[in-house]
């Protein structure tokens, strides 16, 4: 099988893998227990946080294991929103492409009478700061955007929303889920008061993520039961995981920029060859997007046909995100830079990895357009497009 959708989970590396092993048999006591078994898993759990803390160039004191992106997004917004609530400020910035765990729960935040603004992310997928500087007002008490999309992979200016929010005081979050690993990412220098982080994105475990809280936000008590994580998540810690986190950040980190440049590389050979197709179109900006993400629309056929077909063929690619598969909606990230529902449909997207190969690569180029072609044959509205019916809208 030739793996392409790392977007949606990664493979866990050998490294990490051998690291976590021990914890299970070995360094399998509770970090809270007073024995010699239970304070070397305290030692453990809290070395894994003094390293992490620095590959992020933060403090130790900064960084709380959850069990994920969802969670840690879910308890940063419940978190800024219970703390602007205190301060009688209920608006609340986002862009309209977030993942759906900002999108759902900042619809309950809706619901418990907060205002949310979306801002806009045009053809390219990157939001104007002047956008979000005109929505700022005296009542926002949260700016969340995410740092690189999960479906288009572009990348968001960070930085000069981190001065924004700063100059006006706002808490700044940003899921970095798709970020970490693949592009720096650097909380002090870029003004993020939190920031979202999970494992399984960057060849770690599943179940397994960080919320970096800086001291500016009380951190509400998301599980109540015992003092882990300074009394705000109760639960015996999941230290495999914990080290397998940070065994695989160091790891996607060392070699930053030599995964970043051959997986760029590849991309862009993607990008080359299969526009080539006739009537596709690349979604997001070309060049201010992850290394890793492919994804391009084919006009008059259905991506999830498309997925089953390069299945067939021994590709594990995707056409949106793995979560909103299964729905036949057409992803909410692509009607977000303005694609045509039909144009939306018929979308593909690979995600590479550090794994990915040449050879790989050249099989999917081979590959794809046989499979578009018959797609095509068998569709009602490329028969129509064909006979002139129809316009092509790309
Ligand atoms: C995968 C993903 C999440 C969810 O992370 P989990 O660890 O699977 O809960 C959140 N945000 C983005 C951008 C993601 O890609």
């Amino acid at each position: 099988m030739i793996y392409l959708d790392n977007g949606a989970t990664t493979k866990v590396s050998a490294k990490v893998k051998k690291a976590m092993l021990p914890y299970f048999d070995l360094y399998y006591g509770n970090a809270s227990s007073l024995h010699e078994y239970g304070q070397r898993a305290k030692e453990h759990l809290e070395n894994a946080r003094k390293r992490v803390a620095s590959l992020i160039g933060v403090d130790a004191s900064a960084i709380y294991f959850t069990s994920g992106g969802s969670e840690s997004d879910n308890w940063a917004i419940e978190s800024a929103c219970k703390f602007g609530e205190l301060k009688g400020k209920k608006h609340i910035i986002t862009t309209t492409f977030e993942h759906h765990a900002i999108l759902n729960t900042l619809k309950e935040k809706e619901k418990q009478g907060f205002k949310v603004t979306y801002l806009p992310v045009y053809e390219n997928g990157i939001i104007k700061l002047e956008d979000l500087k005109k929505e700022i007002c005296q009542d926002t008490c949260l700016v969340t955007i995410m740092f690189a999309n999960n479906e288009i992979g572009t990348i968001q200016p960070i930085k000069e929303i981190g001065e924004i929010c700063k100059e006006n005081n706002i808490i700044f979050h940003s899921d970095a889920v798709q970020a970490i690993g693949q592009v720096p990412v650097n909380p002090i220098e870029m003004n993020l008061d939190m920031l979202s982080i999970s494992a399984h994105k960057f060849h770690g475990p599943k179940g397994v993520g960080i919320l970096y809280c800086n001291k500016k936000i009380p951190l509400f008590n998301f599980i109540n039961g015992g003092a882990q994580e300074q009394g705000k998540r109760a639960g015996t810690e999941n230290l495999a995981n914990i080290v397998g986190l940070t065994v695989a950040l160091e790891e996607a980190l060392a070699h930053l920029q030599e995964n970043s440049l051959k997986e760029t590389r590849l991309r862009n050979k993607l990008f080359d060859e299969l526009t080539k197709i006739p009537h596709s179109k690349i979604n997001g900006d070309k060049v201010n997007r992850l290394p890793c993400n492919v994804n391009i629309s084919f006009e008059g056929i259905e991506g999830e046909s498309l997925i089953l077909l390069l299945s067939e063929e021994g590709i594990c690619a995707s056409s949106g995100s793995a979560c909103t598969s299964g729905s036949l909606d057409p992803s909410h990230v692509l009607l977000a830079i303005g694609l045509p529902h039909e144009i939306a449909h018929g979308s593909l997207r690979l995600t590479l990895s550090k794994y990915t190969t040449d050879e790989e690569i050249e099989k999917v180029i081979a590959c794809v357009p046989k499979v578009v072609e018959q797609l095509r044959k068998l569709s009602p509205v490329w028969y129509e497009l064909e006979k002139g019916r129809r316009n092509h809208l790309i």
